[in-house]
């Protein structure tokens, strides 16, 4: 009796060492979106930073095959892994690159598609929709039918569109769809826009390295001191690589906020740069497998607005879970990282 009952507490113990994993940015694929970025990637005429990795994932190879399948390798590498869900969006640089036309249509097709798959394995999947902001109108319709009809869990948005950001008035329609139907927005990187660029490519720093968390990073505070998020309180902003950099220069932001004289087309804003950021925004982990930086967004921000994601098949799959695993933070954050927070903040079923 008392063997059994110890029986039960390892097990309990056990099971709870096994935490429910649900990643947060992986990415996915659809032929169509390939076949789509061939054309854009053969009609170009100057360097793009966008298309020359588009270029390169074009040729073939692990990453576009990883990127095209949802039901096989991927899952066996979840399963070795313990990773219990992805919630896939599609890569970026999603439909945005298009015209606004073949843009729409896209969309309207991988969502389509990201819902099958879901269907298929509602424990395993859930998703992001996919939009094209090239048309504000359509791209609100699209979110409205993605969320309400699709049963999608949020939309996903590459960063700049056609080097705007969505701070932009004329985008406004979208972030008031998505706060409306209380899901959140993953604003996820792309390459800094052209005019952007060109110091980043001295010693190749566009990407990765620096240049997306700059490009991205800027459209996150362009997006608070635009003022937009006075005017769409509940809007719910999400972005990956531990906040692309905010949280660090959190202080300093408000610091010159405060102090500096804008030229005038600056907003005033009725709280500080920081105060957005902790309400309307959640970070995850993406491509940074980092303790140091991890307790330190833990220290600014709260343990409610961080979640884990692998970013596959860009990153590796263990090293993001070995990465958590063994975080220094107790357990009941480590449950909320890991899924809780997804559950709530997406509306998986927990
Ligand atoms: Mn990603």
């Amino acid at each position: 009796m008392n063997a059994e009952r110890g029986k039960v507490v390892d097990q309990a113990q056990a099971t709870k060492k096994s935490y429910r994993r649900i990643a947060t940015e992986e990415a996915f694929a659809i032929p169509e979106q390939m076949d789509a970025m061939r054309g854009v990637v053969a009609k170009a005429t100057e360097y793009d930073p966008d298309l020359f990795l588009w270029n390169r994932t074009l040729g073939g190879g692990t990453l576009y095959e990883r990127l095209l399948d949802l039901e096989s390798e991927r899952l066996r590498i979840m399963d070795q892994d313990g990773v219990a869900m992805h919630l896939l969006s599609l890569t970026s640089t999603g439909v945005q690159m298009l015209d606004a036309d073949k843009g729409t249509a896209l969309a309207t097709l991988a969502n389509d598609r990201l819902a099958e798959v879901i269907r298929r394995h509602p424990d395993r999947f859930a998703g992001m929709a996919t939009v094209a902001p090239q048309d504000p109108a359509r791209a609100v319709k699209e979110v409205d039918r993605a969320i309400n009809r699709l049963k999608l869990n949020g939309v996903i948005i590459n960063s700049h569109t056609n080097g705007e950001y969505l701070s932009e008035r004329n985008y406004w329609p979208i972030l008031e769809a998505v706060a409306a139907l209380k899901v959140p927005l993953y604003i996820h990187p792309r390459a800094p826009m052209p005019a952007m660029a060109a110091p980043y490519r001295t010693n190749h720093l566009e990407h990765a390295i620096w240049g997306y968390q700059a490009e991205t990073g800027l459209h996150g505070l362009q997006l608070i001191t635009s003022g937009v998020f006075d005017h769409i309180p509940d809007l719910k902003i999400v972005l990956g690589h531990m906040g692309e950099a905010i949280p660090y220069w959190l202080y300093r932001i408000d610091d010159r906020f405060r102090r500096s004289i804008p030229r005038g087309d600056r907003p005033a804003l009725k709280q500080r740069p920081s105060d957005y950021f902790k309400q309307n925004f959640m970070i995850t982990t993406s491509g940074m497998n980092w303790h140091p930086v991890l307790q330190f967004c833990m220290s600014v921000l709260s343990a409610d607005n961080i979640m884990w994601a692998i970013d596959y098949p860009y990153q590796d799959s263990p090293e993001a879970v070995e990465f958590m695993n063994t975080a220094p933070i107790s357990d009941e954050d480590k449950e909320k990282l890991f899924h809780r927070n997804a559950e709530r903040v997406f509306g998986i079923k927990a």
